[in-house]
């Protein structure tokens, strides 16, 4: 019988917008041994994209902090853990709804959470005010 693999990497980033993309394409190349399709690919750059910038901009609120990035293989199952010090959530429940959002200058549109529930299998956050907040996402690739 074939051995499942078990992979883990870990990247620790500043909060910075620069970093949104750095932290998705370091993603995509881990995510890519495990030959998905390139629909997988964005799926998965997608939910990065927004989590980190959850992160960025709700977390640290724009200000200085460190991002930590967990991500792991094991089988066909992709996972990954996007985790910050910041503000935190004070009702997740409320934040996961569809357009909800705590921005008040109509720049955003309160989907990212959304947006991450449709291309990822599993998204489960936990929070706390004032420590910061984890952004557990899962997918099967190529099943
Ligand atoms: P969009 O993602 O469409 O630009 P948004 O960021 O407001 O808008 P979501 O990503 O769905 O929408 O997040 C909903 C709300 O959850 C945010 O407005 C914010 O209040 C809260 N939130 C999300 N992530 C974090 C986080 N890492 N730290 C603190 N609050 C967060
Ligand atoms: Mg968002």
């Amino acid at each position: 019988m074939e051995k499942e693999r078990r992979e883990e990497m870990k990247l620790e980033i500043e909060s910075l917008s620069e970093n949104e993309e750095f932290a998705r394409v370091v993603i995509a190349v881990f995510l890519s041994r495990l030959d998905p399709t390139l629909e997988e690919i964005d799926d998965v750059k997608t939910a990065v994209s927004e989590a980190v910038t959850n992160a960025v901009i709700h977390g640290y609120q724009n200000g200085p902090g460190t991002i930590y990035i967990k991500a792991g293989i094991e089988g066909r199952l992709f996972t990954i853990e996007i985790q910050d010090t910041g503000a935190g959530i004070p009702d997740v429940g409320k934040a996961m709804e569809p357009m909800y959002t705590s921005d008040t200058t109509g720049e955003r549109s309160g989907m990212g959470f959304s947006f991450m529930e449709a291309f990822m299998d599993e998204v489960e956050v936990t929070s706390a005010l004032g420590k910061g907040t984890t952004v557990t996402m899962k997918k099967r690739i190529g099943e």
